[in-house]
């Protein structure tokens, strides 16, 4: 079937859209239709630097399907170790960069690794100075600390000791309806937490694994997964329980959903939604103008740009 570009909305895309609007173009827009080889160049472009992923996000990536893969080993019987998962996420770090710097990437952009590091020569990636191996070694620390922080944090005992039968989601991608728009979900973790809640089967927890340091918009994430579980279980948004697993520092910050809670976020996602309306086109037939999408400010562009894989198309950075 084909596909066919239309307008959805993920608080990750609510994001982007926020930072910095040309962002968003290149990757809600102007990328569309750029996966062929003969794709139009531009749209080739913005697809090929829309796959670039960074040390920090290959991390975080890495540790989510660790957690994930955990979880599918003991739903076959299968016991995963601590030391085990944490070879495997080490090594699955170390080929990543292996494919990205040796140029493997090039063969299969989707479903290969190439760091934004690399194809900007940053001077933290140089392997002559000793620079690429203490860049890497933060990495190989931060799988190490997250992973450890899963297999032996007491306060997570309950996720990691339930029952494949209590299992309701892991990293499922889903999608529910909000204002006549398609939104997109992805909890990490959710289950029934039969020691919590008065109900049969205890409470619904949903579990957020983060792999950095606490950021804004974390808790509005959470909320949208009340929805979710409203949508996708049938529970009362205001029975579960939703928390954000900083893993590096052990903090699990919980959310407790109200009504006030659940009404702000939806004030807030049909804003967001009828903003991105406005600027909506159809990407099919058009590369659409990106003067409808300003560049971040110049004042903030020392902080949006310096990261950002498109920075060749907008001459920053
Ligand atoms: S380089 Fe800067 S202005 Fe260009 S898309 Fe990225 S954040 Fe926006």
């Amino acid at each position: 079937m084909a596909l066919v570009h239309e307008l959805s909305w993920s608080a990750s895309r609510a994001r982007s859209f926020t930072a910095c609007p040309r962002r968003y173009y290149y990757l809600y827009y102007l990328s569309w239709q750029g996966w062929g080889r003969s794709a139009d160049p531009e749209r080739r472009k913005a697809y090929l630097l829309k796959k670039m992923t960074r040390m920090p996000m290959l991390a975080g990536d890495i540790v989510h399907r660790a957690i994930a893969e955990y979880f599918a080993r003991r739903d076959q019987g299968l016991p995963w170790s601590q030391e085990e998962a944490t070879k495997w996420a080490v090594e699955q770090l170390r080929s990543g960069y292996r494919e990205s710097r040796d140029g493997a990437w090039k063969a299969s952009p989707a479903k290969s690794v190439r760091l934004a590091e690399h194809h900007y020569e940053e001077d933290r990636i140089d392997e002559g100075s000793g620079a690429a191996g203490d860049y890497g070694k933060r990495f190989v620390e931060r799988i190490t600390g997250c992973l450890g922080a899963f297999f032996e944090d007491p306060k997570l005992e309950s996720a990691r000791e339930s029952q494949p039968g209590d299992w309701l989601a892991c990293e499922d991608m889903s999608t529910f309806e909000l204002f006549g728009t398609k939104v997109f979900a992805v909890p990490d973790f959710a289950y029934w937490d039969s020691e919590r809640g008065s109900g049969e089967r205890g409470t619904v927890r949903i579990l957020d694994w983060k792999t950095g340091r606490p950021a804004e918009g974390d808790r509005f994430q959470l909320e949208i997964y009340a929805f979710y579980a409203r949508d996708h279980w049938g529970v009362d948004p205001r029975s579960t329980t939703a928390a954000d697993v900083y893993l590096l520092s052990g903090e699990v910050a919980e959310v407790q959903v109200t009504d006030e809670a659940l009404e702000s976020a939806l004030g807030r996602i049909e804003t967001s939604i009828g903003e991105m309306r406005a600027v909506h086109f159809d990407a099919d037939a058009s590369k659409g103008d990106p003067g409808d999408f300003p560049m971040v400010s110049e004042d903030r562009a020392g902080f949006e740009c310096s990261g950002c894989n498109f920075r060749e198309l907008c001459d920053r950075g």
